[in-house]
């Protein structure tokens, strides 16, 4: 540990885009409020390659490799994360994580050696819920991030712990925690969940890990006081933890933009997608994508194509290969109705971009007027931060959840459909697009309710003098936590 530090902190995520980025980002706040901590992020070899690319100096942040080998787990050779991997295997890599537990446990031997005591606390993922088994026997505080929204967290953990939809035949059904009014519905639950009874893989690897990280001694989410009330207030009942709400945690605009360029890397050059967006009027773009890991049916992308090309609206839309088809296939014209690249590239009316576009910079251009989204937290996150409103698609995870929270209580957000398995139509996806694109009525109503909520989340972030914003006063409070003596916060 450097001079002057006052301890060491640890952080370690899942093994995912999603998830990394706002790690960085939170060790990066810690780090802007208090130059007292050593911080470590760990993770695999190839995770800890991209931060390396992602640090502004090698020594931001320390990095550290845990040794771990995919093929070991059943997973493809050098994949090492969610980005490269089909749906089909991601049960696998949530069980590979359990080999990490010998190689942290090494890590944080060493760091005590080095410095004579051990970390002051470990930083661990919601879904890494074994991490804290390792700093209890230690006897270091443990913290779980969730890298979800407060009301999607709560959801997720609450289904997956009781499994409520298990108890009922009815499509409808009340998840503890929330309001006995509030009903989910069977359809939100991605099928893995939906089909879980506690003895399938993907149970075996969640019911554990939530159960243990409900152990620790606190939760970080990622999130707003003002924008998620009921979320928070539900979450830390439920969880009966203190839950700092320290969020919008964003990673830098040029992460985003730098990353992934034109040539044979999937993508766009940054300036081509300006340039384009430059072209169009206020508000007139709707720009498509589903995240860094999802992707929808074949046939869902035909109907998709047609009814962009039907509402007449300009769009960008990040393409990735159909479901059932392997992920690193390069994109083929025959995902999309005849003709229709070449019909948008030359009258402009949409950009397709290959896998892998500079998302916040797009969601930041004055022409973007609506996003559609699979609705991961990140995402929302980026896209309420800029004030537009969404077009809800979800797929996995707790996005389905994220959707109901932003059409019943923000009213930021339409939803489209729901999941790969549904059949849906152009005329359907015209119809929702172009409510959405409005400039009176519900698409008006939607960019005002964005527009407030992207005011919350700049306040939330704001310090003047002595006037500090909630997500100020939230990271303030969890740093003094993490310095305070080791014993239950
Ligand atoms: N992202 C991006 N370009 C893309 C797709 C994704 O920059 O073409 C970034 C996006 O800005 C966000 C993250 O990848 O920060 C995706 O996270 P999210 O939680 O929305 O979804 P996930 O990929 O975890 O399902």
């Amino acid at each position: 540990m450097a001079a002057g530090k006052k301890g060491h902190i640890v952080m370690i995520p899942f093994m995912a885009q999603g998830h990394i980025i706002p790690f960085l980002a939170l060790a990066r706040q810690i780090q802007q409020r208090t130059t007292s901590f050593t911080i470590t992020i760990a993770n695999t070899p190839l995770n800890i390659q991209y931060l390396r690319s992602s640090l502004s100096s090698p020594n931001e942040i320390h990095l550290a490799e845990l040794p771990f080998n995919s093929t070991q787990h059943g997973l493809p050779p050098n994949i090492e994360n969610t980005e490269k991997l089909p749906l089909t295997h991601i049960a696998k890599l949530f069980l590979s994580t359990l080999s990490l537990e010998a190689p942290l446990r090494s890590l944080i031997s060493q760091i005590t050696e080095q410095e004579g005591h051990p970390p002051l606390c470990i930083i661990s993922d919601v879904f890494l819920g074994w991490v804290n088994n390792v700093a209890k026997t230690l006897g270091i505080r443990n913290l779980s991030f969730t890298t979800c929204g407060a009301y999607g967290t709560l959801a997720y953990i609450s289904i997956w712990s009781n499994l409520p939809h298990r108890k009922t035949d009815s499509d409808e059904f009340h998840v503890p925690g929330f309001p006995q009014n509030y009903k989910f519905h069977r359809t939100q639950l991605h099928k893995f969940l939906r089909a879980a009874d506690g003895t399938d893989e993907w149970s075996q690897f969640f019911i554990p890990q939530i159960a243990l990280s409900i152990k620790s001694d606190g939760w970080i989410c990622n999130t707003v006081e003002e924008i998620e009330p009921l979320g928070l207030h539900l979450l830390r009942n439920y969880l009966q933890l203190p839950v700092w709400n320290v969020g919008p945690l964003l990673p830098p605009v040029s992460l985003s933009g730098s990353k992934h360029r034109a040539g044979k890397e999937p993508g766009i050059a940054l300036e081509a997608c300006m340039e384009w967006l430059d072209l169009k009027d206020e508000n007139s773009v709707v720009y498509i994508s589903f995240g860094s890991q999802n992707t929808i049916s074949a046939s869902q992308m035909m109907a998709l194509a047609e009814g962009l090309e039907e509402s007449g609206i300009s769009f960008i839309w990040v393409i990735r290969p159909p479901f059932g088809f392997d992920i690193n296939r390069e994109f083929i014209a025959e995902w999309l109705p005849k003709g229709f690249e070449e019909r948008m590239r030359d009258t402009k009316r949409g950009l397709l971009v290959n896998k892998w576009g500079p998302q916040l910079e797009i969601l930041s251009h004055s022409s973007t007027g609506a996003f559609l989204s699979h609705c991961g937290w990140n995402s929302v996150l980026e896209s309420l931060s800029y004030g537009v409103p969404m077009i809800g698609w979800p797929l996995a995870a707790e996005q389905a959840y994220n959707v109901k929270m932003l059409v019943e209580e923000m009213g930021v957000a339409i939803e489209l459909t729901r999941t790969v398995e549904t059949v849906i139509s152009g005329e359907q996806v015209k119809k929702v697009i172009e409510i959405a694109m409005e400039q009176e009525g519900k698409g008006k109503e939607m960019k005002e309710k964005a527009n407030e909520i992207a005011a919350h989340m700049r306040e939330a972030i704001t310090e003047k003098g002595k006037e500090k914003g909630s997500s100020v006063r939230a990271m303030d409070d969890l740093v003094t936590t993490i310095l305070s003596p080791n014993k239950a916060v």
